[in-house]
C-alpha cells in the first residue's frame, strides 16, 4: 500500500472553502496551519489553482473562489460528509475515521460512493436492521446521519495532523 505524500488540489480547496464558510476569508497562514503544510508550499500552490481557474489569489487579500473551485470543494465535502458517516458507522474510531476519511475521498469512485451513500440511507430508515450489527449500535445512538453531513475547520486540522504525522 503507497502511501499519498502530497496533498493535491483537492485538500486546498476543501479548507479553503471551509475557512470561508467558518471564518468570512482565507489566508495563507491559515490554509498552511489547516494542511499541516508550510507557508510557501501554500504559495506555489495558491499560483498553481489561480492558473487553473479554482481561485483568485490575491497575496495581501486573501483567497477567493472561483465558480469552478466552489464546484469542486462541494463535492469533497459532500465525498467526506458520506466516506465519514461510513466509517464511523463501521465502528471505526473517530481519529482513524478523520484520517482516513482524507485519504479515501480523493480517490473513490462516484458509483462507489453513490453505493454508500444508499446504503446510509436505508440504515437511517432502518434502525432495526442495523441494531443487528455489533459496531452498528455505536453509530445509532452516536453519529445520526445528517448531523455529521457538515466538515468542520478543526476536524480538517486535526485530520491533517493525523496524517502527517502517520506519513513521517
Ligand atoms: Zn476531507
Amino acid at each position: 500500500m503507497m502511501h499519498r505524500n502530497t496533498l493535491n488540489k483537492e485538500d486546498y480547496l476543501e479548507v479553503i472553502h471551509t475557512l470561508i464558510k467558518e471564518k468570512g476569508y482565507a489566508m495563507n497562514i491559515d490554509i498552511a496551519s489547516h494542511l499541516h503544510v508550510r507557508a510557501s508550499a501554500v504559495t506555489a500552490m495558491m499560483r498553481r489553482l489561480d492558473e487553473d481557474g479554482y481561485v483568485v489569489y490575491e497575496k495581501y487579500r486573501g483567497i477567493t473562489l472561483t465558480p469552478e473551485g466552489k464546484k469542486v470543494a462541494k463535492s469533497v465535502v459532500n465525498r467526506h460528509s458520506i466516506i465519514n458517516r461510513f466509517l464511523r458507522m463501521l465502528g471505526v474510531d473517530e481519529e482513524t475515521a478523520q484520517k482516513d476519511t482524507e485519504a479515501i475521498e480523493h480517490n473513490v469512485d462516484p458509483k462507489t460512493l453513490h453505493r454508500i451513500d444508499t446504503l446510509l440511507k436505508f440504515a437511517e430508515e432502518n434502525p432495526e436492521w442495523v441494531k443487528k450489527y455489533p459496531p452498528f449500535k455505536e453509530y445509532h445512538k452516536g453519529i445520526t446521519g445528517h448531523e455529521k453531513a457538515e466538515v468542520t475547520l478543526s476536524d480538517l486540522k486535526h485530520a491533517h495532523e493525523l496524517r502527517r504525522g502517520s506519513r513521517e
